[in-house]
């Protein structure tokens, strides 16, 4: 409803209708699901910790980053160097805390400062909180698209796959087919590309997984439905928390502009995230 509120009706009236449905809590390890049938969508702790320290990091990284990219460089400097303004801010903590948490759920480590509820939006822990509503939409968006299309557990590998691909791109298609051409297409691309750095983050932890496709191909679906300008903040921001996050040693070489950025970045996760 928020990521996309001028679809708001259209999410009410035709996709949830008349009948209740559960969105359920659950004790697993980091992971969301839907169980069609029961028109049900559960959500772990462990998950909604884990996406949340992804939008914390994500947050933080754009900020520190396109910050420092319009400060004057050294004379020669063609690279900036965030690492150390990252670590001020503890941010590999918190990527480690999101990690484990793939695994099992754990408690939140005593020295995290946990998120905050209810800050001002103006303040940073607003923004990072409006980072991990966004990339949880887009999440939540693929969940309601499995129990929309009444997806199927029990049924060849192949087709599975093909039910995932297909909630991918409602949620997407949900997202930005109304958004225009201004900020919040911006924003939401990079809500988009938050999640799907989760979705990394968690294939590095539990593998690809046989009724997934890989991130990287979930990353490719979704990235073709961007249509962003050269010039776009939304591809700018996402260069930057998808080589923080995901790829922090390479060294980058220079961009004109931040869509050769992105694509740059994409090309390095087509490197680091093969497949077969
Ligand atoms: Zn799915």
């Amino acid at each position: 409803m928020h990521i996309a509120p001028e679809r708001g009706r259209e999410l009410a009236e035709e996709v949830f209708g008349a009948e209740k449905w559960a969105l359920l809590p659950s004790e697993s390890e980091a992971n969301f699901y839907a169980i069609p049938q029961d028109k049900a969508i559960y959500l772990s702790y462990a998950g909604l910790a884990s996406l949340w320290c992804v939008a914390h990091a994500a947050f933080h990284i754009a900020d520190i980053a396109s910050r420092d990219q319009r400060a004057a460089k050294q004379p020669g400097q063609t690279e900036i160097d965030i690492g150390a303004k990252l670590a001020a801010r503890r941010i590999s903590d918190y990527l480690a805390y999101a990690t484990v948490l793939f695994r099992a759920d754990r408690d939140w480590p005593i020295e995290l400062p946990p998120p905050e509820i209810n800050p001002s939006f103006d303040t940073a822990g607003g923004r990072v909180n409006n980072v991990f509503f966004g990339a949880l939409s887009w999440i939540l968006l693929h969940e309601i698209a499995h129990v929309h299309h009444g997806d199927q557990k029990l049924i060849p590998v192949h087709l599975l796959v093909r039910q995932e691909y297909r909630a991918d791109d409602f949620a997407t298609r949900w997202i930005l087919d109304e958004a225009g051409n201004g900020l919040h297409r911006e924003f939401r691309v990079l809500m988009v590309v938050a999640a799907l750095t989760w979705l990394f983050l968690q294939e590095k932890v539990v593998g690809i997984g046989s009724d997934h496709p890989a991130a990287i191909l979930r990353f490719r679906e979704a990235a073709t439905l961007f249509q962003m300008g050269d010039r776009s903040v939304g591809l700018e921001n996402a260069g930057y928390i998808l080589k923080a996050v995901l790829d922090p040693t390479t060294p980058a070489p220079q961009f004109d502009t931040p869509k050769q950025l992105f694509e740059w970045v994409s090309r390095r996760l087509e490197a680091l995230f093969p497949v077969s």
